[in-house]
């Protein structure tokens, strides 16, 4: 049986899609090695999580709205890592609907997107998965957001999507 998608997934960045804290680890400017891998200016080599890639590819190509919610202080860097890293030769950002960064809880920012996306309804009928590394953001369940952890030290990976997809499915078959 071909796996079943939620009509929107959402993604923390840090440490859900590369391991590390955006504004506090990287210093800027930024060198291109790859389309995968940038250096920052003190010569730290960064790049997404291995599964990341594929991840974002399958969702687009099963047409799921793909969302990012970041507490990010530092929306600017986070921006720039989304241009340079590449999925299937075009750069990530633009794999994204809807992009709600800044400080507070994900609540807001998940609420935002959806009013964006006009997908208002399906958030109510639990259409939306966030994934994320820090427990605390799994006040999103209160809106009706399933919350798929995220283990910091591997960041999104394979089993932990499938995982996910799994019990979202089995939460909302009717
Ligand atoms: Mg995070």
């Amino acid at each position: 049986m071909p796996p079943a998608y939620p009509k929107a997934i959402v993604f923390d960045l840090d440490y859900t899609l590369w391991p590390c804290w955006c504004d506090t680890h990287i210093s800027m400017p930024l060198k291109f090695i790859s389309h995968s891998e940038v250096e920052d200016s003190y010569g730290m080599r960064l790049r997404l999580y291995k599964d990341v890639e594929m991840i974002i590819k399958e969702l687009k190509d099963n047409d799921v709205y793909i969302i990012s919610a970041s507490r990010t202080a530092t929306p600017y860097i986070a921006k720039e890592l989304l241009q340079r890293f590449h999925v299937s030769g075009r750069p990530l950002i633009e794999f994204f609907d809807s992009m709600q960064w800044g400080q507070g809880s994900k609540v807001k920012h998940i609420t935002k997107a959806a009013k964006e996306l006009k997908l208002e309804s399906s958030l109510e009928k639990g259409e939306f998965i966030l994934f994320d590394d820090e427990y605390r953001n799994r006040d999103v369940l209160s809106i009706n957001c399933e919350f798929a952890h995220v283990d910091e030290r591997k960041g999104l990976d394979r089993k932990v999507f499938e995982k996910a997809l799994k019990i979202w499915h089995h939460n909302h078959k009717n």
